[in-house]
């Protein structure tokens, strides 16, 4: 896990307003110290969602997501922290520190992976140089209808019919990365290349690194397509073909289509179709369909996911469908293309054109459209059993879709063909109990347990968070030790000791990731449901102490009540402890 410094994210949560940020995604209303707007976590109608500028904090009292603006932007854009700290930082100027090893286990993970990623890069000059040597090579990307310039653009390559090929660039083939890379294997005590006799297309991530190869086999042989296996660079259910190449054409045509091999997108390119990528032979992952929107969601592109018309087409296409409906948003409207029978993109493209392709293309069926199409071919409308068993079943599908406009549409087209009245559909399709749906298809929250402090240590944490300059006014002997909230307290309080200012936004920024982060994140929650602001924050904090120092003096009367009986002299001290008492409790408001 890298470390950034606290400092870096102090420095940052000061420089972002997290209205500006929600505001990006969410429209906020102004409403009183605070903006209000439709909960992006949940199903609502009405606003339940909340940003206080002041405390830089966002609650939803619906579904009680709630943090600060690292937080959100992790929740709403199923980002990882580094990539969340990244954006932000990017937002307001600022640079995110490079990351540094903190023990040297890492230093020397960083170095491997290193090493490794120049394994690649050698391994790719090795193939792309060999294409150059190889007439059967380049005569096979001629026959595919490929030039030079494309296949230079790809970085396409050969690896030669040669059991240890790799050998002639890595004279040290003995070398274990070139295993762990999954460029050679290793059994029965020999080596040899992996890639032998193939086109090689190199895979890239996101910073244009080569993480592993697909092969294509040139002859008849088998398998027709081998990839790299799973490396510690390379993970098929994640890494997007050709990405890097579609990005410039995928913003300017708005749209990205999603084909099944790389040849597919080469031979796209080729003819002027620059906005193809392709999973790597694996079904739809959630993780191909959050990068894929992530990227499109600043353009409201389009993406369309391409299938052979066969049986498993539409198979792996229903997989694509099921897999996007908890992600898919309104603004980026998700699409199916079916190919003739027979057909592939490649063969498609080469003999119809790009024009003849985009014109296919624009007749790719909706979401809504695929998804009725399947359920109404599954069910009998005309009888009023049939029309219940669909819908049941549709009720599966909507609950699932997330983007809320789109869903309200669903929702009336399967209620004409159900023949339901709207009302009555919203009714049944509305999410069970209540319950919130998450949109990142994450399991749907629990209806989280009240946040409402119900002891005084509670109620005094949630004050420090609300208002973190109260940490300096904590009396920690008045503390019940035996409660987590009191351990929590005692740290922030040493923590903050120094004097420095430290925000409510960043001082839960700070415990993140330590045994105290659930206490502070609801403690935060409950501060926000109560509305605090700074000023009432310190109220309720002074009375919690004083409730606090009741306490202790109940305590103390119990006790000397107990010692009396044996010396009567305690009598005055009891008196004076009594007066006490009801004096503290007259402070109390
Ligand atoms: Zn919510």
């Amino acid at each position: 896990m890298p470390v950034i410094p606290d400092s870096f994210k102090q420095d940052l949560l000061n420089r972002v307003d997290i209205v500006d940020i929600v505001g990006r995604y969410v429209q906020l209303k102004k409403g009183g110290a605070n903006f209000m707007g439709l909960c992006p976590f949940h199903n609502e109608k009405t606003p339940s969602f909340t940003v206080s500028p002041a405390k830089q904090f966002y609650h939803c009292f619906g579904c009680q997501k709630h943090g600060n603006a690292i937080g959100f932007m992790m929740e709403y854009a199923s980002l990882g922290y580094i990539d969340a700290l990244k954006e932000l930082a990017s937002s307001v100027g600022m640079q995110v520190p490079e990351w540094q090893p903190r023990t040297p286990e890492e230093a020397q993970r960083k170095e491997r992976e290193t090493d490794l990623f120049a394994v690649m890069q050698k391994a790719m000059a090795f193939y792309r140089g060999a294409l150059k040597a190889s007439p059967r090579g380049v005569a096979y990307l001629k026959q595919r209808g490929l030039t030079g310039e494309i296949a230079a653009r790809f970085g396409i390559g050969y690896a030669p019919d040669d059991w240890q090929g790799l050998k002639a660039v890595f004279p040290d083939y003995d070398n274990p990365a070139l295993v762990e890379c999954g460029l050679v294997i290793e059994g029965e005590g020999k080596r040899y290349d992996r890639f032998r006799d193939r086109v090689m297309f190199p895979i890239f991530n996101r910073r244009d690194s080569v993480v592993g190869f697909g092969g294509r086999v040139i002859g008849e042989g088998e398998p027709k397509y081998l990839n790299s296996p799973e490396t510690p660079l390379f993970r098929k259910g994640e890494e997007i073909y050709g990405l890097g190449h579609a990005r410039a054409a995928l913003h300017e045509a708005r749209r990205a289509l999603v084909v099944e091999g790389y040849m597919d997108v080469v031979a796209l390119a080729q003819h002027g179709v620059g906005y193809a990528v392709a999973t790597l032979g694996t079904a739809t992952t959630p993780a191909h369909v959050t990068k894929l929107l992530r990227e499109l969601r600043e353009s409201g592109a389009e993406l369309v996911f391409s299938f052979d018309g066969d049986a498993a087409g539409r198979k792996a296409a229903w997989r694509a469908l099921e897999v996007s409906l908890p992600l898919a948003g309104d603004s980026n409207p998700v699409r199916f293309l079916f190919l003739p029978e027979g057909e592939d993109p490649d063969s498609y493209v080469r003999a119809h054109g790009k024009a003849g392709f985009e014109r296919l293309v624009a007749e790719a069926q909706t979401l809504t459209g695929f998804l009725l199409g399947e359920l109404r071919a599954r069910s009998e409308l005309d009888t009023p059993e049939g029309r219940a068993g669909f819908q049941t079943l549709a009720k599966r599908y909507v609950q699932q879709l997330a983007a809320p406009a789109l869903r309200q549409q669903l929702v009336q087209s399967i209620a004409q063909l159900a023949r339901l009245a709207p009302d009555a559909a919203e009714a049944f399709f509305a999410p069970e109990g209540g319950a919130p749906r998450h949109q990142h298809q994450r399991p749907a929250p629990p209806r989280v347990e009240s946040v409402i402090p119900r002891t005084e240590e509670q109620h005094l944490l949630r004050c420090v968070v609300m208002n973190p300059a109260l940490a300096g006014e904590l009396e920690e002997a008045l503390l019940d030790d035996d409660l987590p909230e009191a351990a929590a307290l005692k740290a922030i309080a040493a923590d903050l000791a120094g004097g420095e200012g430290v925000g409510g936004a960043a001082l839960v920024e700070r415990y993140q990731g330590t045994g105290f982060e659930k206490l502070i994140s609801r403690a935060q929650a409950a501060g926000m449901e109560q509305n605090d602001t700074p000023e009432s924050a310190a109220q309720e904090f002074h009375q919690a102490l004083l409730a606090l120092r009741v306490r202790r003096m109940h305590r103390e009367i119990d006790e000397l009540r107990g010692r009396i009986g044996a010396d009567p002299a305690l009598n005055a001290e009891l008196n004076r402890r009594v007066k006490e008492l009801h004096q503290l409790k007259a402070q109390r408001s």
